[in-house]
């Protein structure tokens, strides 16, 4: 049988937040405990910052640190996850170098998730071209690996599809050496695409919309207090709505009929306090205090664990250099074929 084989990853553009972490992190920490895959990478994926940060090479250098803090404080083990840095494997650029042979510039130029991207960063026609090339780059990175499982949010979606185009056509005209990929998504629907704190569609680095793990819990019980709920809901006696609602949103995203008995008896389950709220005599106050109670309950580990992490850095770069070694080696393997493949390895 075919080895089951995650890849997936992060930039390092910020610390992580609650977004990253429902959508894809928590996950991937399970997926790493339950033993099931043969190989678990996790990439940080700084060469695709610098798509659209290249004249912020400080930023993307010191968010490297950031993000592998968030990482082994949220759980991943470097013993059963290999964890590597994107630009020190030469193959990945190389790699893409042959796979814009198969893409089109009208196909890049319909990818969803990149047309937003565009618009947020306002290039509107001075796009970068290894910007919006990007989704090639992450194919190389996927297949690289011969991942079979992406592990990642929604807005992924239109990224490991282009992969999978790549491979298949690559494949017809070459050999079939490569490896078509599978997005695995959370299975909770709030956790596909997080929103903001301001309500806004996706919680994101770029929009400064944020909960970060590494967030004091302090700033977190401020921002959930602060944070956007139903318009309309004026009067505590107001009957109120749920749709657009993110603090509702945040609670499927993240509580359990546990959550209730600990911090909010007087409901069984979430299903009781939306029908309340929708009635009207619920105010926003009382619901914001029992998110606050359910997010620091899951943040509070995370948070304690990575005060450990931060007093040894060079041990933090020691286990991203061992990764980024390892995932190395991988590449190669495939780098090899695909040179065979498509007949320009004339030294072998
Ligand atoms: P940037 O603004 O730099 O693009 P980002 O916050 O969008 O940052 P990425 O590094 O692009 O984060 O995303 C990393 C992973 O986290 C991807 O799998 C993505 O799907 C997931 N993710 C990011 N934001 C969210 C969110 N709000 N809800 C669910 N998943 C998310
Ligand atoms: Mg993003």
């Amino acid at each position: 049988m075919k080895p089951k084989i995650i890849l997936t990853g992060d930039r390092p553009t910020g610390k992580l937040h609650i977004g990253h972490y429902v959508g894809s992190l928590k996950q991937r920490v399970a997926l790493q405990n339950t033993g099931e895959f043969d190989k678990i990478f996790i990439m940080i994926a700084d060469a695709q910052a610098l798509t659209d940060n290249f004249d912020n090479p400080e930023k993307v250098r010191s968010n490297i640190q950031e993000v592998a803090l968030d990482y082994l404080s949220a759980g991943l083990d470097p013993e059963k996850s290999t964890i590597f840095i994107q630009s020190q494997i030469s193959e990945l650029t190389e790699l893409s170098f042959y796979y814009m042979n198969l893409v089109t510039v009208a196909r890049l130029q319909r990818n969803p998730t990149v047309k937003s991207e565009i618009k947020m960063r306002k290039f509107e026609s001075n796009i970068p071209v290894g910007f919006f090339t990007y989704p090639i780059s992450q194919a190389a990175d996927i297949t690289a690996f011969q991942a079979t499982t992406v592990p990642a949010g929604e807005d992924q979606r239109p990224m490991v599809e282009q992969a999978r185009e790549i491979v298949r056509k690559f494949n017809e005209i070459y050999e079939p050496v490569l490896t078509e990929p599978e997005i695995m998504l959370p299975k909770n629907e709030a956790c596909l695409r997080l929103p903001g704190t301001d309500g806004k569609a996706k919680m994101s680095k770029s929009l400064g919309n944020c909960i970060y793990l590494s967030d004091t819990a302090d700033d977190v019980k401020k921002k959930i207090m602060s944070m956007y709920t139903d318009p309309l809901h004026i009067q505590v006696s107001d009957p109120g709505h749920l749709e657009g609602n993110t603090v509702f949103t945040y609670l499927d995203a993240f509580c359990t009929d546990e959550h209730f008995s600990r911090y909010l008896p007087d409901y069984a389950n979430l299903d009781e306090l939306k029908a309340h709220y929708q009635r009207g005599g619920l105010g926003d106050v009382k619901i914001k205090r029992f998110l606050n109670e359910v997010v620091q309950e899951e943040l509070e580990p995370i948070r304690e664990r990575r005060k450990e992490y931060e007093k040894d850095i060079p041990e933090l770069y020691e286990m991203l250099k061992k990764g980024t070694e390892q995932a190395r080696e991988k590449a190669a393997e495939t780098m090899a074929k695909v040179k065979h493949a498509m007949k320009i390895d004339y030294f072998a």
